[in-house]
């Protein structure tokens, strides 16, 4: 982002910008409430915040995709307060008061470019070039682990939204060439080579354009799903089942339809944990694209969340020679990932857009990836 903006909307400088990635998740969908496991990597588009400091203890926040700037007394800051996009930011603030840090005042402008409600964490990008502009701005001495935190809470405490730490994780401690293991009962990560670059690979991304509005509903039905099979097992979550212990699980579960979610989030796990052992492994990357493929029919059939615009895109790129394909994100629309060679990127694309072209679908947006960098300093 320029200087411009921020000159333009409060005449003058910034004194410092950071940049925070939205994240594409490869492997390991709806295991963060059952205690598994998922592998995050950063995305090549974030969202930069620049920021100066003020003394009057106002904020006003401005965003060059929004035009509805704000400027509001950080005293009258509680859960809701702000609607809306700037919600997310002055909810940084917010969490960074709630954790005993004194909050002057400051000027923020965002400058974003995931794409916004496609299952890209254009939200977590949001909180985390924020909390990360902030906590360097007053010189707060945040760990990573504080950050996210710290991000997360403006999104579940303040914004009022309950999600995991999967994205502010993803986005505060990815870095360049790596995904992020994440268990989430311990919350202990990992990083993962994933050099695509070097092995020829690249990462396309299909954000399908699809939002269907079962999507809230479906989610907490599956969650309850989730809950109730692991109550009928006798363990704490589904994640204290093992693909050893799993047909012995189905078996005792009479109702098709838990057996069905249990399976998948038990055989999902078990995909992700053996992804991360190939990519450690050192393998070559294209040997986790079965993988891919067979957590999208995970999806799609046992655990019934993906939607025609998520499965057109996934059968096609694997008809143009994808290694691995899936939808990614919690379902019923957002985006879908695949693994291709990156000669066959334009060909690849040109499918899927031509599919979507011949169902009467919406335009989907595609762009190639290969793992970036997580929050930072511009400068840095
Ligand atoms: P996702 O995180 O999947 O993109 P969410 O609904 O969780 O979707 O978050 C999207 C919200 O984040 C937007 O509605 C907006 O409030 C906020 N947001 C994200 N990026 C920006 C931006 N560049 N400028 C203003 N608001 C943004
Ligand atoms: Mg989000």
């Amino acid at each position: 982002m320029s200087d411009d903006a921020f000159e333009a909307a409060y005449g003058r400088p910034a004194e410092l910008a950071w940049h925070a990635p939205g994240r594409v998740n490869i492997i390991g969908e709806h295991t963060d409430y059952n205690d598994g496991f998922a592998l995050p990597a950063a995305l090549p588009l974030g969202v930069t915040a620049q920021v100066a400091a003020r003394d009057d203890g106002v904020i006003r926040a401005s965003s060059v995709q929004d035009d509805d700037a704000v400027t509001v007394p950080i005293v009258d800051l509680a859960p809701g307060s702000v609607q809306g996009w700037a919600g997310y930011v002055v909810g940084v603030i917010w969490a960074f008061r709630e954790a005993g840090h004194h909050m002057p005042g400051l000027d923020i402008v965002v400058d974003g470019s995931v794409p916004i409600g496609s299952g890209l964490s254009s939200s977590a990008a949001l909180e985390c070039a924020v909390a990360g502009a902030v906590d360097d701005l007053f010189g707060l001495g945040s760990t990573p682990a504080d950050l996210i935190t710290v991000a997360r809470r403006a999104e579940n405490d303040y914004v009022g939204v309950p999600t995991g730490a999967l994205d502010q994780s993803a986005s505060v401690l990815c870095r360049e060439a790596e995904a992020l293991f994440i268990d989430f009962r311990s919350m202990d990560t990992r990083r993962v080579p994933l050099d695509l670059d070097g092995a020829g690979l690249r990462l396309l991304v299909i954000d399908t354009q699809a939002r269907h509005q079962l999507a809230d509903g479906e989610y907490a039905k599956r969650r309850a799903e989730c809950a109730r099979a692991a109550e009928l097992l006798g363990v704490p979550m589904l994640r204290d089942i093992d693909d050893d212990g799993l047909a012995g699980a189905l078996e005792r579960l009479t109702d098709p339809v838990l057996r069905r979610r249990a399976r998948h989030i038990v055989t999902e796990n078990a995909r992700t944990l053996q992804t991360v052992r190939v990519l450690e492994g050192q393998g070559d990357p294209r040997a986790i694209g079965a993988l891919l493929l067979a957590s999208h029919v995970s999806l799609r059939d046992d655990f019934e969340v993906s939607c025609r615009e998520l499965d057109l895109a996934v059968s096609t790129a694997m008809d143009t020679g994808a290694h691995g394909a899936r939808m990614t994100g919690g379902g019923f629309g957002g985006s879908a990932i695949a693994l291709v060679d990156d000669t066959d990127t334009d060909a690849v694309t040109d499918a899927v857009q031509g599919a979507f072209a011949e169902a009467e679908l919406t335009a989907p947006v595609i762009f190639a990836m290969q793992p970036a960098r997580g929050a930072h300093r511009c400068d840095e």
